[in-house]
């Protein structure tokens, strides 16, 4: 069995920025280690890849980190940890600046600054940006920077399906197991179908979303909770799963998935929007127009289309000049030029409101550190505390860094103190056999994205949120049954994690018993 001391689960911008922290510090000091990076298809298949928009921080000096911290706690309904916030905010530009080390490109003015953007819910412009497609860019330059290291051993297509814990090793393990301990992963190499067990002094969880329990997200089909899942089934702490932003502009393509999204600085540049009929809508519902906090626009949206019976509304961009639009989102341009043959510029976007973040996840201290020793988790699978119930815009990316640095340090503090157990099993699979009915799975996952889509969705009520934990249930007994006489393979495991993933989300949602920022809940208006 290979022993590692670092594993790394996920290649997103989490996952790669600890990873190139740790190579480079135990580089730096000239002892050797092994860290084995896992990410499930190709390297840079990730939600980091598809983030547009851009990286809060903040950068000039007539912004200030008292104005981040309280746009932040404001789009969060007050409910994010006000420490946590004020951590992140202050650390941000010191983990910018790294960013720009590793080789990442932010767009800047003639004069050398940077071009910062402001998007909804900022009081100020502190968005730094590459065009219209910030993640790609920081993806490609971590990733450069991550295969620069001898140190890392990149596994791709290897699929993480359990953590390794006491568990394994006979003893029963319940979430007040005090000292509960992560010695690995078991791994399903997807080219050899074989389960197989990598050994961890120091893991971290940075496998991102969950957006795939949703008929429609934003997200890629990698976006299947399994990291907050594993943890989970670790006895791991999981909370604020009912916070689920929805996007409030997806371009509007039936039938797609993952939507392409249009992003909020597009209405930070102007973009103005209007219902079918041309007029505008948002001042009925929030005096910043356009540009208020997602929660609030993806509800107008959703209240509007409810009232006119219609399935999409539109983002106006006529007005913004075409240079403008060319310079700024030369993708989104793209994108609809070739997909809808819409040229923004001349014509109105349709846009609808789709599934897009999760402001929940395992829970970690101001170290990353999970309930569960030598464990740890980075980025969207993990609750920081910094989101409350709504996230920020651009402050995501941020979150990922900072705490993957937090991760950072506290985990080279504990190197060589980890002790590997002697007994620690390989995977079995005795008395399992190939899976014959894959319709079998394709369809529970069908079934389980359409309950969470029409009960746990932008509006809930409780009867549909009953309604969904009933039908989650007979899914769940049906799931089991199968799991437990098959050999694993990729949607099996997936749709057992978003299973778990979805009953996390009722249940956070059902015991949620007042309105906060993306919890809305129609029973509870008068509460
Ligand atoms: P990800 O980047 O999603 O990486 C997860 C990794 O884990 C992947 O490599 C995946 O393969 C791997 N993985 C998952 N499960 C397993 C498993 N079982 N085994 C092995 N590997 C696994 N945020 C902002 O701050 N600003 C923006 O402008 C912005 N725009 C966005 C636009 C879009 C369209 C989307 C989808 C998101 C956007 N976000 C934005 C959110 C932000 O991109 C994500 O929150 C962030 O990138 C998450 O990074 P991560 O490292 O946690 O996870």
């Amino acid at each position: 069995m290979p022993t590692y001391d670092f594993i790394v689960v996920g290649s997103g911008i989490a996952g790669l920025s600890y990873t190139v922290k740790v190579a480079q510090y135990f580089q730096d000091k000239q002892i050797p280690i092994k860290i084995a990076l896992i990410t499930k298809t190709v390297a840079e298949e990730t939600n980091t890849k598809y983030a547009q928009g851009g990286i809060a921080a903040v950068w000039d000096n007539q912004d200030s980190f008292e104005k981040h911290m309280q746009d932040t706690l404001v789009a969060g309904d007050f409910e994010s940890d006000p420490k946590v916030v004020e951590l992140v905010v202050k650390e941000a530009p010191e983990r910018l600046k790294e960013l720009i080390s590793y080789g990442t490109d932010f767009d800047r003015k003639s004069d050398g600054s940077f071009d910062l953007v402001k998007e909804g819910g900022h009081s100020d412009k502190r968005i730094l940006h590459y065009k219209d497609s910030t993640g790609n860019e920081i993806e490609r330059a971590l990733l450069e920077k991550v295969k620069s290291f001898d140190s890392v051993d990149f596994f791709t297509h290897y699929f993480a399906v359990d953590l390794i814990t006491q568990h394994h090793l006979g003893d029963k393990v319940t979430k007040d197991t005090p000292h509960k301990k992560c010695f690995g992963v078991y791994v399903l190499n997807k080219k050899t179908k074989k389960v197989e067990t990598f050994i961890g002094k120091t893991t971290l969880l940075a496998t991102g979303g969950i957006g795939q329990v949703y008929q429609s997200t934003t997200n890629p089909t990698i976006a299947t909770g399994d990291g907050i899942a594993m943890a989970y089934r670790a006895k791991g702490f999981v909370k604020g799963m009912q916070f689920i932003q929805f996007h409030p502009t997806a371009l509007y393509q039936p039938g797609k998935k993952p939507n392409f999204l249009i992003s909020e600085a597009v209405r930070g540049h102007g973009g103005i929007l209007k219902n079918l009929d041309g007029s505008t809508f948002m001042e009925k519902y929030d005096e910043r127009l356009s540009l208020a906090p997602r929660d609030i626009v993806a509800r107008a949206i959703d209240s509007e289309m409810k009232k006119n019976g219609t399935d999409h509304v539109y983002l106006d961009t006529r007005h913004i000049p075409k240079e403008e639009i060319m310079a700024h989102f030369p993708m989104i341009y793209q994108y609809c030029l070739d997909q809808l043959g819409i040229d923004m510029s001349q014509e109105m976007i349709p846009v609808v409101p789709c599934q897009h973040y999760l402001c929940g996840g395992i829970i970690v201290n101001e170290y990353s550190q999970t309930n569960i020793e030598h464990l740890y988790a980075a980025g969207e699978c993990s609750h920081t505390g910094l989101h409350g119930a709504n996230r920020l815009a651009s402050n995501s990316l941020l979150e990922a860094i900072v705490y993957a640095h937090r991760a950072f340090e506290k985990s080279i503090g504990e190197f060589g103190t980890q002790t590997i157990p002697a007994g620690i099993p390989h995977w079995n699979d005795e008395g399992t056999r190939n899976p014959e009915e894959m319709v079998l799975v394709t369809e529970m996952t069908r079934e389980l994205e359409s309950i969470m889509s029409n009960y746990v969705g932008i509006v809930r009520t409780d009867r549909r949120l009953k309604r969904a934990y009933d039908r989650l249930e007979l899914i769940y007994l049906e799931h089991e049954e199968l799991y437990k006489q098959s050999k694993i393979t990729v949607p099996l495991c997936e749709l057992r994690n978003m299973i778990n993933v979805a009953y996390l989300i009722i249940k956070h949602a059902r015991a949620q018993r007042e309105n906060k920022g993306l919890h809305y809940n129609l029973d509870l208006l008068n509460a």
